[in-house]
Formats: structure tokens, sequence, C-alpha cells
């Protein structure tokens, strides 16, 4: 049998093409969204919604968003084992694929994974790897923007057409432009933000609840419940003209009503980043916004009003519609899938080359009147069109100074420690007071993987440079056969207890979040849940199920209307 999976950031999906249609397959939660959360428990792996429960109560023991790591050295560390971002995007197509073959009955050999159409060429040899060691024949990659297109059937209109695609999701916001021609749907420009996402609308919306009820927005123990309530609040929204908060904050009671345009008002700021990738990706395709056929919108995010109202407006035409947001590149991927099986897969070209991660050096900032090194500054941020050349100045810290010194850095995390460290570079300064002396520090990096770093002395016109050949990322054979291995002596917690994993998860979340006598509230759920699992009757533990759920969901709070 053979399915496309979509192999997302925060959500994957699986579906399969039959009678005619693709259907999307559900987990044993009958969901078919499944969170891209792996974790160890008790030596099991879990998949899913159970291990984002697990990420919440115990971070340590689960891994999500390593679909940004993909192509890179970046290790994660779980149950006491370190893996890198193919093996925990194995441990989820592995989990997709033993649904699929729960749901049809038979086994499941290949596949059609989508990817960002970004992705470069490590990060999709990356994906490749990362099928194999699930057990899959990855038969294509399709770029994502194509898949959503396949979704809606335009590769089936005649002639030329061109497609804009618009794709907002929990942590990334990319624009493509399709050209469909004669069989053969091409990527000619694409452009992103990588840090804007529907998450950001949350956050604001989150800043905005808290100040209007005089809260401290920061205050790490309150976060979680804000970002609960502007998270339903948002949702609400996209159906509703206002939302109803109410809730109990900080030992405040929480009533507010949010209306659509105060909400417009709140997001204003992420709402103007939108038009930067949008007229990017229009320039580079070199198409003005009355040349685009259709608009496709993809990713959860575009259910938000203002941003669907944005993109209509902008491209001047209704999106299309009759296709899930969230489900359009998986049910794309499916179609490819059909095409290839049937020996008529649609060719899907991409023209951009792209860094895949961000490149920088390390830093120090001020922090009172001291100053404190191991910060990233990035010089070329990722999704840059390559080949590229940046540079930035940078000066001393310390009177009398005489050497500066720079770590050379890949990676998306603030502080370099986070981050791969790819090389050094010193060179020498005048003594000088602090913040005297300045420095350019040139990268260029071009298609072939070459990076170079060219530092200059202002003051002396004296250099040093340095050339990185190999930007670490891609496995080899070797370390593919090893993951295969690893994945083989992993233990995976039992499918059929997932429901009991995924509660027992919540109640453990529950627990962690609660303070004071909820505690003893929580763990007495606790008790009724191991107590109904001892007497294994299925039907009591179903009533129970619910009822915990329904439990937790008051609990959880936050009643928005
Ligand atoms: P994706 O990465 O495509 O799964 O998109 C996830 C993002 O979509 C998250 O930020 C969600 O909060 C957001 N989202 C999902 N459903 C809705 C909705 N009904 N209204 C607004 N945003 C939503």
């Amino acid at each position: 049998m053979h399915i496309g999976i979509d192999l997302g950031t925060t959500n994957s999906l699986i579906a399969v093409f039959r009678g005619g249609q693709p259907e999307l397959i559900p987990n044993p939660l009958g969901q078919v969204l499944t969170p891209s959360v792996v974790a160890i428990r008790d030596g099991q792996l879990v998949v899913g919604e159970a291990a984002r429960e697990i990420a919440r109560s115990a971070p340590a023991q689960a891994a999500a968003l390593f679909k940004r790591s993909m192509g890179t050295d970046r290790e994660y560390r779980l149950g006491g084992t370190a893996y890198r971002a193919p093996e925990l995007s194995a441990m989820i197509l592995s989990a997709l694929k033993a649904d699929a073959e729960a749901h049809l009955g038979q086994p499941v050999t290949d596949a059609v994974i989508s990817v960002p159409a970004y992705f470069n060429e490590l990060q999709r040899k990356a994906v490749r790897a990362a099928g194999r060691i699930a057990g899959l024949n990855v038969t294509r990659l399709i770029n994502e923007p194509t898949a959503a297109a396949l979704a809606y059937g335009l590769h089936e209109r005649e002639g030329e057409s061109r497609i804009l695609v618009f794709d907002l999701g929990g942590g990334t916001f990319d624009i493509s432009v399709l050209e469909l021609f004669e069989g053969v749907m091409e990527v000619r420009a694409s452009a992103g933000d990588a840090f804007l996402g529907g998450e950001d609308f949350t956050e604001a919306l989150a800043r905005h609840i808290a100040q209007t009820a005089a809260l401290d927005p920061h205050d790490a123990e309150l976060r979680p419940a804000l970002l609960k309530l502007a998270e339903q609040a948002k949702c609400a929204l996209s159906t509703a003209p206002e939302a109803r908060i109410t809730a109990e904050v900080g030992g405040q009671t929480l009533d507010q009503t949010l209306t659509r345009d105060r909400f417009e008002e709140v997001t204003a700021p992420l709402l103007a980043r939108l038009a930067v990738p949008l007229d990017r990706a229009l320039s580079d395709a070199n198409l003005s916004p009355g040349e685009i056929d259709r608009l496709v919108l993809v990713g959860g995010a575009t259910r938000m009003q203002p941003v669907r109202a944005y993109a209509g407006r902008r491209l001047r035409q209704l999106p299309v519609s009759g296709v899930d947001p969230d489900q359009a590149v998986a049910l794309g991927a499916a179609v490819q899938a059909a095409l290839v099986a049937r020996d008529a897969g649609l060719d899907d070209v991409v023209m951009t080359d792209v860094s895949a991660f961000t490149l920088g050096i390390d830093t120090a900032h001020r922090r009172g009147d001291r100053w404190h090194a191991g910060y990233f500054a990035p010089i070329i941020e990722r999704n840059t069109v390559i080949p590229v050349s940046r540079e930035e100045t940078f000066s001393t810290v310390e009177p009398g100074q005489t050497e500066l010194r720079f770590g050379i850095y890949q990676g998306e995390a603030p502080v370099v420690a986070d981050n791969l460290h790819l090389g050094e570079l010193t060179v020498q300064v005048p003594r000088n007071m602090a913040e005297h002396e300045k420095v350019k520090v040139r990268f260029t990096y071009d298609v072939s993987g070459l990076l170079e770093v060219d530092v200059t002395v202002l003051s002396t016109g004296k250099k040093a440079s340095l050339v990185i050949s190999q930007l670490a990322g891609e496995m080899t054979e070797a370390e593919i056969t090893k993951a295969l291995k690893k994945m083989k002596a992993l233990k995976h917690h039992p499918r059929e207890d997932a429901a009991n994993l995924h509660l027992r998860a919540r109640l453990d979340a529950a627990f962690a979040m609660a303070r004071g006598p909820s505690r003893p509230w929580v763990t007495g759920l606790i008790l009724r849940l191991e107590e109904a699992l001892d007497a294994q009757d299925p039907d009591a533990l179903d009533t129970l199920r619910k009822d915990l759920h329904a439990a937790l969901d008051r609990f959880e709070a936050d009643h928005v209307r």
C-alpha cells in the first residue's frame, strides 16, 4: 500500500488514496493530527498526543520541534540516549505507518513524504533517511505547497496556471508561487519567515489578556494558563464574532470579552509581517498579484479571519475552498502516492536553493554593568537564498583588549552552547578603550556548501579568514544502519493502550500544573484510573476515561464562550 505523509513541525498526518479520493487515517486516539512529539517513558517509546502531555510535565523525557534540525548534527537526549532529528522523525513515521497498517489491515511499505519547498539537499536527504529508519520505502518527496495544490485537484486543470500557496502554520510562514505547465509543477519562488506563526498570535493575545487584567504577562507561573486561554479565544474568534474569557488566573477572576476588531488591533504588528515574504515571493517570480490564478491557504493559522482577509485582499480573490487547511498537504501527498503507483506521478521542481540553517558567531551582551559571552549573533539567516554574502560589525568589550576571538556556529538557538560549533577565528587588535576597536565579519555561503568567514580590523586593515567546507548534517550510511538497529531495539508502547497512556500523561501534566488542594484531587483521579486498569473491565474503563477527561477539561479551566 502506498501512502502520503505530511511530516510537520508541530503535527503530522497520514493519508491514503482509496475509492478515487484521498482520506486521512486516524491514530489510536481517533484523531487525524498526531503531534510531532516523542517521549521515552519507562523505557518505552511514546509518540503523539501522550508524548505532548509528557513534554508538559517532564520536558526532559520528550523531544519536539525537531523538524527544524533536519540536516544538522544537533542531538536530542531522550531516555539517556542521544538521537538526531531523522531518528526522532523516524519514530513519528513508524507510529504513522503502524496506524495505517492497523486501519487498512495490510502492510504499508511505500510512502510519499512532503517537505517544505525551501528544504535544501541536506534536509531532503535527512527526510529520506528518516523514512528508511522507519522501514518505509520513500518513493518521492513532494514539496508541501505542491501537495496542497494537488489536494485541490489544481494539477488537473488544462493549460498553464499560476498558484500562490499561503501557508501559516504554528511556528512558520511560507509563501510559494507555483507554476503548472504540461504536468510539471514548478516552485517558481518561495519566501518565508521562520519565526512567524499561529503561536505568535496566541502569544500576543496572551499578553493582551494579561495586561487587561493587570497581570504580569511574563510571570512563568501564569504563562501556561494565559497561553491556553489565548489559544482558545483565538480559535473561537475564527468562527464567532466575539469570544468571552472567564477564568481564575493568578488569584484573579478574569472576565473579558474579545471582539474580532480588538483581536485584529492586538495582532496588527504580526499581520504587517505577512507582507514581506508575500511581496518577495511575487517579485522573485516576477508576477503581480493580478497574475495569480488561484490562492491556496494552508496551515491551521490561516483559519484566523484577519489572516484570510489579508490574503484575499492582497491577491484580490477568494481562496480555493473545500479542503481543511491543516489537512491539504497530507491529502495531496496521498494523491501523489496514487499517481506514482499508477506510474503517472506529477513532476515537482523547486528552483530555489537556500541555506538550511542560520549561520553566525558568538557575541557578548551587557547585563547590568557586566558583559556576558555566549550569545548567538546570526549573520546569514536560515532560508536565505544562496549564494549570499553578508557583513556585520562588532567591537571589543574590554578596555585594553588585544585579541578578538570569534566562534562560528550553525543553528537557531539564542545561546551558542545549543548550536553547532563549526570553527574559530582570532584577530589581533590595537590596545584601546572598550568598544573602540571595530571589526567587520563577512560570511559568504555558496551553493556547494562552502562557508567563507573573513574578519577585517577597521583601524589596521588586518585580516583573518577561514573556509569551512562541510557544514555538518548528513547522516552517513553507517549512521543510518546504526539508527535502524537502535530503532529496532526500542520498545514501542502498545498501541491498544494508547488511550490509557494519553489519559495518564494528561493527569501527570495536570498534577505538575496544579497547586495546593488541587494536587490531592488530581492524585485521586490517578488512583481511580489505576484501580480501573487493575480491574480490567473495558466498558467501565471507557466510561471512566470520558469522565476523567471531562474533569480535566473543567480543571484546565478557562471557560471561553
Ligand atoms: P499547523 O502547524 O498547520 O498545524 O497550524 C497550527 C496553528 O494553527 C496553531 O498556531 C493553531 O493555534 C492554529 N489554529 C488551529 N486551529 C485554529 C483555528 N480554528 N483558528 C485559529 N487558529 C487555529
